[in-house]
């Protein structure tokens, strides 16, 4: 097949999506602005490792991944929460042991997907930074990092997977009629270490997502194949406690003394990565239109970038390639019409883009906040229970979305339904003995109806 196809940013969704279409048979080449992450350490302050659900999982399984992607896996069973002067205590995921998610590695899964690209022949080109973007013509300038050499390469198409700060999405915001809404939250994040124990042991639970939820802000942890965990703090950027006031080694080391006691024994490094690590920025991106005629599509965080509260920015972007595959196996892959295919692909993913956007920034608040409150866990318990009677008619939220392929747009719309019916089901009772089954699945049937199956 001749057809070829450029694509902008070999992160994660760039990576995968040209591993898709080289099995297709078309020729790809992948323009990627930083070096090669296989022979240079990645900047520090970029998430180290994210938690893949099933679908991520499915778009790697669905290109034979299956294998290679388990050996980087650590299942999470569910959030181990911390409070202060508590023991630790575990809130499961899922209804049973198999719904659990994942703490994968970012350079780790980066690296695979770039090493099995390059084995069906992509041609990656490192250090070639696309400076700019002529949709019209889907003509690329491109400036090579090395020699400083500026030059130009037509795309036929371009698919354009250049990550949060596009330049190829900012290009099309800016053109009559489209829109490009870039939404940063008033916290910010910063990354910091749990070193592995004696002999790589792990020093906390290993088989959880670790929270420090402290309502107005949060600590988490994720593990790493080596025994450490990466440990995120989510805070506001300005106020009170913010990154702002914590401006001081003592600041810091005196308000993790005394909020996150625990955490802090672990880190002996704290003071230092704390002033090392650059405070991260959150934004929620929606634009529209996400192509322009035959020429030019933004995919993965290009399109819609989230705040990473439900763990789904990449999960969200490897659906995207699962997916965009699946319209170009029904049309005619050899000679696509790709206005067709782009314009297809919009219309089923960006709905639900925008509903896991909102899924996310909610899930802030349930991490930090909801969780500590009682309510939240009975709600929580008659949700597995709804689910164990009536699986056909009842997933909680948190599981349509992180272990079935449910759309966004309808896990966002039935969770609403679904946190009233709860509500209405348990009353003003403190326990669920009371719960009348009959009743409830009769308000199923009437205002939910059937789990759609999914994309
Ligand atoms: C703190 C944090 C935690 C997260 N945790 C999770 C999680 O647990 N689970 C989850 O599913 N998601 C998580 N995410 C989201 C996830 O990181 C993104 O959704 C995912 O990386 C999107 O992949 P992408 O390929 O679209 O973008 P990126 O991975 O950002 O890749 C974009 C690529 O394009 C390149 N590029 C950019 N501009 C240019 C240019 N002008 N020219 C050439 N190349 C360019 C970049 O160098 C980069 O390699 C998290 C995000 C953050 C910030």
């Amino acid at each position: 097949m001749s057809e070829h196809i450029t694509i902008a940013g070999a992160g994660l969704a760039g990576s995968l999506l040209s591993i898709y279409l080289a099995r297709r048979g078309y020729a790809v080449t992948v323009f990627e602005r930083r070096p090669d992450l296989r022979e240079h350490e990645l900047d520090a302050g970029r998430s180290i490792n994210l938690a893949l659900a099933n679908r991520g999982l499915r778009a790697l399984e669905a290109v034979g991944l299956a294998d290679d992607v388990q050996r980087l896996l650590i299942p999470m069973q569910g959030r181990m929460l911390h409070e202060a002067g508590a023991n630790p205590v575990l809130q499961p995921y899922g209804k049973d042991t198999h719904e659990v998610i994942y703490s994968i590695s970012r350079p780790g899964l980066n690296a695979l997907l770039l090493n099995v690209a390059e084995q069906h022949g992509v041609d990656i080109r490192f250090n070639q930074t696309l400076t700019e973007l002529n949709p019209a013509e889907g003509l690329l300038s491109l400036k090579d990092r090395a020699s400083g050499d500026s030059y130009t390469h037509t795309a036929h198409p371009l698919i354009a997977t250049d990550g949060s700060s596009s330049l190829s999405r900012r290009t099309l915001g800016f053109m009559p009629g489209n829109s490009s809404a870039e939404e940063y939250l008033q916290h910010g994040y910063k990354e910091l270490t749990i070193p592995a124990g004696p002999g790589s042991t792990f020093l906390i639970d290993k088989n959880a997502l670790h929270v420090w939820p402290r309502s107005g802000y949060m600590l988490i942890a994720l593990p790493n194949l080596d025994g450490s965990f990466t440990v995120t703090l989510f805070m506001p950027r300005e106020g009170d406690v913010s990154f702002e006031s914590l401006n001081t080694e003592s600041n810091v080391a005196d308000f993790f003394a005394r909020i996150f006691p625990d955490a802090k024994a672990l880190m002996p490094d704290l003071c230092t990565e704390f002033f090392e690590n650059p405070t991260g920025r959150l934004v929620t991106v929606r634009c529209k239109p996400w192509h322009h005629n035959d020429k030019v599509l933004l995919l993965g965080d290009a399109a819609h970038a989230i705040v990473p509260f439900h763990g789904q920015g990449m999960n969200c972007a490897f659906e995207d390639c699962y997916i965009f595959d699946q319209i170009l196996a029904k049309g005619t892959p050899e000679s696509p019409d790709w206005r067709a295919v782009f314009a297809l692909f919009e219309a089923r993913r960006r709905n639900n883009a925008n509903a896991i956007a909102d899924l996310a920034l909610d899930n802030y608040i349930v991490m930090r906040s909801s969780v500590r409150d009682p309510r939240f866990h009975l709600r929580k318990a008659l949700s597995f229970e709804l689910e164990r009677r009536f699986p056909a008619k009842f997933i909680p939220r948190y599981s349509m979305v992180m272990f079935h392929h449910v759309p966004y747009a309808a896990a966002l719309e039935r969770g609403e339904i679904q946190e009233r019916l709860l509500e209405q089901l348990i009353g003003a009772h403190e326990n669920l003995d009371h719960v009348d089954y009959k009743y409830a699945e009769h308000l199923l049937d009437t205002e939910l109806g059937e789990v759609p199956v999914g994309d």
